[in-house]
């Protein structure tokens, strides 16, 4: 069932209406709170909150501001992290709110799913 639904969310998603990421730059959030910064790009087609708990002070809301290219976060020196989409492996172990994300086309950060 589950298995199912993922491989459904797979075979529809290239061809799915939402916003394509890949290629696009590096978007960059700042933390409402404190300020920090956080740096990520697509690695996979998917959808990406605009807001999200600042992985930093995890106190305030780390919010998309704006976008760069590749080439300007290389020469800062910035890490970048990476949307993925989960492995099926990955998706099983998730809870069930990370798993109604995921077959919506949710991404998640690179390391923490
Ligand atoms: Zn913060």
């Amino acid at each position: 069932m589950l298995q199912r639904r993922y491989n459904m969310m797979i075979a529809g998603i290239e061809d799915a209406p939402i916003y394509d990421g890949r290629g696009k730059g590096v978007d960059v959030y700042v933390c409402d709170y404190c300020g920090a910064r956080i740096y990520t790009r697509y690695k996979d087609k998917g959808v990406t909150p605009f807001v999200m708990r600042c992985r930093k002070c995890e106190h305030g809301s780390s919010m998309h501001q704006s976008t760069i290219d590749e080439e300007t976060a290389a020469s800062k020196g910035f890490e970048v992290l990476n949307w993925i989409r989960p492995t099926f492996e990955q998706f099983c172990a998730a809870g069930e709110a990370l798993r109604g994300h995921v077959l919506e086309g949710g991404l998640v950060l690179e390391g923490e799913s």
